[in-house]
């Protein structure tokens, strides 16, 4: 594939990480193991990646608690952690363009979406915990007067941060800016499929002036280095980003081991109702094509069911399949792509099989389908919609997390809510409409962790994030985030 000359200069000197960072050192695995990182734009190894086993997590878990017990980081005061910070997130600004490198060709998504999405909102969220840090305050109680009680919030101490490969960056900074604010170590594991943005984060937290083993990264398979590090009796709580599976998992590891605190932000099937009072049908079909499509559909909260009045089913889905159409599909590298790769031949083939599947249920496929750019080597599939979607169809029910849209009609406000509540899970909902009164009821009865009226995704790091029912517990984002990682402690001091 030809390149842009700029980003084909850039690539010849970029530097891919491949050592776990293990108590501030570059480390390989004690046994040498190493994976191949793959890259979805063309299908080729991009590097050796250290493979994580479990003397490996191991140490790594050793060092952080080490960290936490000697206090070279707890016992900070919050503007000595408030500097590192700033400064982790001036060298990530430094060299953001290197990070949006290492993202689009570890994950296949459009390096302007790297530039402009991914990198700077890690960036933004490292800022905004570096500032929240010192707003965190405990309580008095209402003691007698011989008493004095007061809470305060403890850091937990070693925290197990397991992250997927959709936004590695940013959702490695959900977790990692947060604990580490809070004043915990931190041993993050990244998804085998993306850990370059990882690794380089650790290689900038060191030169930020974070102190060695506060900030481990633990490259490696799911099923090695992820479970041995949920199983460690050493590790506080496991704070994960991932599918449904693996969160179950999780919650066995931690009562086989140490009871340790799980958080899950897990997957979603989320409805976009659209009723005919729609203020702005035009936004709506960018909202419902963009909202399903951006990042190759690989986004947790997907509007992947698209729920219309039936009234103006028919003009709105030509409305959609015309947004749809007009996305630029190519490689990740050229800036003009608006939608990549998906992130590994597997991902695209269990979107396949979800479409293969929805046609022979009955929907009615009005665009996409097919695998495309075939000849490039690298695993991309169009954007895909389907028509005529029934609720028992197994696209109305399970995730794609791929670029596949169903779409159903209603005739009322009560068959929409029922038809966006008829799912296991509840990640977010959004719905369209010029009555406040519609929607500020449907607000009430969505059951959903995220509820956007009148728009999609529009929220920001100042709000939490996090599902209701399958959809996963416990908030990343805003100042929820950061009481996630601290236990609250009381103190009675009885005066004499
Ligand atoms: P995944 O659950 O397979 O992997 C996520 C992480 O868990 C990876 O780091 C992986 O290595 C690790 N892992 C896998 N098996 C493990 C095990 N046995 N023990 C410990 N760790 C293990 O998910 P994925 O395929 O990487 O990501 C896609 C899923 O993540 C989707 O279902 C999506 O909805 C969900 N997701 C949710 C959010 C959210 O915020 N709610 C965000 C992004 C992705």
């Amino acid at each position: 594939m030809t390149l842009p000359a700029d980003i084909a200069d850039r690539l010849s000197r970029l530097a891919l990480p491949g050592l776990a960072i293990i108590d501030g050192r570059h480390e390989e695995a004690a046994s040498g193991a190493t994976f191949h990182n793959v890259s979805p734009r063309d299908g080729l190894v991009l590097n050796q990646v250290t493979a994580c086993q479990g003397e490996d997590v191991a140490r790594a878990v050793a060092s952080a608690r080490a960290a936490f017990e000697d206090g070279r980081w707890r016992d900070q005061g919050p503007r000595a952690k408030k500097k590192v910070l700033f400064r982790l997130a001036e060298l990530m600004e430094r060299d953001a363009e290197e990070l949006a490198l290492l993202e689009s060709l570890d994950v296949g998504k459009p390096i302007s979406d790297a530039r402009n999405v991914d990198v700077p909102l890690a960036i933004g969220t490292c800022r905004w915990y570096a500032e929240a840090l010192d707003k965190v305050y405990g309580e008095v109680g209402a003691s007698p007067v011989d008493r004095l009680s007061y809470a305060v919030h403890e850091p937990l101490g070693v925290i197990g941060a397991i992250v997927p490969w959709n936004f590695p960056l940013h959702m490695a900074m959900w977790k990692v800016a947060p604990a580490l604010a809070m004043g915990n170590s931190v041993v993050l594991k990244p998804a085998e499929q993306s850990p370059l943005t990882a690794l380089k984060l650790g290689e900038l937290a060191l030169e930020a002036g974070l102190p060695p083993g506060v900030l481990n990264v633990t490259p490696g398979l799911g099923g090695v280095a992820g479970e041995a590090l949920a199983l460690s009796n050493d590790v506080d709580m496991i704070a994960f980003t991932g599918s449904g599976p693996v969160g179950r998992k999780l919650m066995e590891y931690s009562a086989r081991s140490n009871l340790k605190r799980v958080s899950l932000e897990l997957g979603g099937k989320s409805p976009q109702i659209v009723f005919a009072d729609c203020p702005d049908l035009d936004a709506a079909a960018q909202a419902a094509a963009w909202g399903v499509f951006y990042n190759q559909g690989e986004v947790c909260t997907a509007a992947s069911r698209l729920l219309v009045e039936a009234s103006i089913k028919d003009a709105f889905l030509e409305k959609v399949v015309a947004v749809a159409k007009s996305m630029v599909v190519g490689d990740p590298l050229d800036a003009s792509t608006q939608f990549g790769a998906m992130v590994s031949e597997r991902q695209m083939n269990t979107a396949l099989d979800y479409i293969a599947t929805a046609d022979s249920q009955g929907a009615r496929r009005v665009l996409g389908g097919a695998r495309v750019r075939q000849e490039s080597g690298g695993f991309y599939v169009e954007p895909t919609i389907f028509d005529g979607l029934e609720a028992d169809h197994t696209l109305a029910r399970e995730e794609v997390f791929g670029p596949v849209l169903g779409v159903m009609s209603f005739k009322s406000e009560d068959e929409a809510m029922r038809l966006a509540n008829d799912t296991v899970y509840g990640l977010a909902a959004g719905l369209w409409t010029s009555d406040i009164n519609r929607a500020l009821r449907g607000a009430k009865r969505l059951k959903a962790g995220l509820v956007w009226v009148n728009g999609w995704d529009a929220c920001d790091i100042t709000m939490p994030f996090g599902g209701f029912k399958q959809s996963g517990f416990g908030r990343d984002r805003s100042l929820h985030a950061l009481h996630k990682y601290a236990d609250l402690k009381s103190v009675s001091v009885t005066l004499r």
